[in-house]
């Protein structure tokens, strides 16, 4: 029957419609209001309870909302009405986090409809233990919740937040519907025990630890590292038998055990943060310690050369027999502080401090540095070996790759400045002078 279907079809339509047309006239007249008072030519913010619930609908932050409860008596029903706010994101932090309590907190989650994701910063510690999180009906306000980071609550007690899970039943959700974040650091674990934090585990949509092998296929981005910044739960359960927050966790890069910082016995990289427990630590693994600050560093990051550099020679000087090096290790900032300075073979990868670098058994390392040049360093063994000769302007010392090399050519006929090679520059200035 094509007609009755038609004509409930453009009955719904123009119902849509006319709700449509509504919600355009509320949030025109919301508009209105809101220009209005901005203009301030208004002495009140006055509007009807449709219009303030259209307003409503386009401010998401609790800190805006509530300051529109104090407008007047009509906004101040509309906020604070059961569940005004809908499916919401309840962030309190700054002000409103520092002056939450638990009583403001109920009420907050009562003009909630649900929220989805939860972060609450610098509660006070008296004032704010998370009560609520035991209510009842507090499942039905976690219905979709989606994400909830607690930080620096230190009134909260870890083992509330276990017993809300439980509550919700987040465990029992498909997988893909449970929490994508859930971070406590900063609230009390002393209760907490390894049943909690598999609970907890149990509650996140990737499992922590599956995250974590999996990533391990990628081997140069050391544990410590991806930990702090992909873990979607942030607290740990150590040797030691206690719950440690990510910040003071160490895990070791080979067995994966976790320790808190104070009972990690091993190497520890002061570049990446990488781990290595005592019990997989070999003995000739090679670490190398900053000569300034004593901060030790891991293979990886000796080899990315960003972080440390050693004066440990290249290859192929070394077949050559100029076996010149000194070991001299130094991170970054004592490189700076020390003034010490360093430089790569672009062809055998060598490194040399400078002091070796141009020693007279050194490889003579030269850079390209001259105007207009590529600054590609290279080793004297290498040059001679890939014939690669870099020419050298006794007048204004600079120096090129064959590549770059401006045409320095030797000027034989100056005799009074002993022949020297001269850059064209160089070389035009001293025929001008002479004529
Ligand atoms: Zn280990
Ligand atoms: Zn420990
Ligand atoms: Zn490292
Ligand atoms: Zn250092
Ligand atoms: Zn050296
Ligand atoms: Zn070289
Ligand atoms: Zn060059
Ligand atoms: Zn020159």
């Amino acid at each position: 029957m094509p007609p009755r279907t038609n004509a409930k079809k453009a009955k719904k339509a123009k119902k849509a419609k006319k709700a449509k047309k509504a919600e355009a006239n509320a949030e025109d007249k919301a508009n209105a209001k809101i220009q209005a008072e901005a203009d301030d030519t208004m002495p009140s913010f006055d509007v009807d309870e449709s219009v303030a619930a259209a307003v409503l609908a386009h401010v998401s932050s609790p800190r805006d909302r509530l300051a529109l409860a104090c407008v007047s008596p009509v906004w101040k029903n509309a906020v604070t009405s059961e569940g005004a706010w809908g499916t919401c994101d309840l962030v309190l932090d700054g002000e409103l986090g520092k002056r939450l309590t638990d009583e403001r907190f109920g009420r907050l989650l009562c003009y909630c409809g649900d929220v989805k994701h939860l972060e609450v910063c610098d509660a006070p510690a008296a004032e704010f233990e998370g009560n609520f999180l035991s209510d009842e009906g507090i499942a039905a306000k976690f219905a979709s919740l989606e994400s909830l980071k607690l930080t620096n609550c230190s009134g909260v007690d870890c083992t509330c937040v276990v017993d809300l899970m439980e509550a919700i039943d987040m465990a029992a959700r498909p997988k893909d519907k449970r929490l994508r974040c859930l971070h406590l650091a900063g609230c009390v674990l002393a209760e907490m025990e390894f049943t909690d934090i598999e609970t907890l585990n149990e509650c996140l949509t990737a499992d922590r630890d599956d995250m974590f092998y999996l990533e391990q296929g990628e081997k140069s981005v050391p544990s410590v590292i991806r930990v702090q910044n992909k873990a979607n739960l942030d607290l740990w359960w150590s040797e030691c038998e206690r719950v440690v927050p990510t910040s003071e966790v160490k895990i070791c890069n080979i067995c994966k055990s976790v320790f808190c910082d104070s009972c990690a016995e091993g190497s520890f990289c002061d570049g990446c943060g990488e781990f290595i427990c005592s019990e997989c630590d070999f003995d000739d693994r090679f670490e190398v310690s900053c000569h300034g600050c004593g901060d030790t560093f891991c293979e990886e990051c000796i080899i990315s050369e960003e972080k440390i550099n050693i004066c440990r020679g290249g290859t192929c000087s070394d077949k050559e027999g100029t076996d010149k090096r000194c070991f001299k290790a130094y991170c970054e900032p004592c490189r700076k502080k020390e003034k010490v300075f360093y430089g790569m073979c672009a062809e055998c990868f060598g490194v040399w401090c400078s002091d070796c670098a141009y020693d007279k058994d050194g490889p003579n390392l030269n850079v390209c540095f001259g105007q207009g040049g590529c600054y590609k360093p290279m080793c004297g063994p290498c040059a001679e070996k890939t014939n690669q000769f870099y020419t050298f302007c006794f007048d204004c010392n600079e120096a090129w790759c064959p590549d770059c090399d401006p045409g320095v050519e030797f000027y034989p006929h100056f005799s009074d400045l002993d022949g020297p090679f001269l850059c064209p520059t160089c070389a035009e200035t001293q025929f001008s002078a002479r004529d």
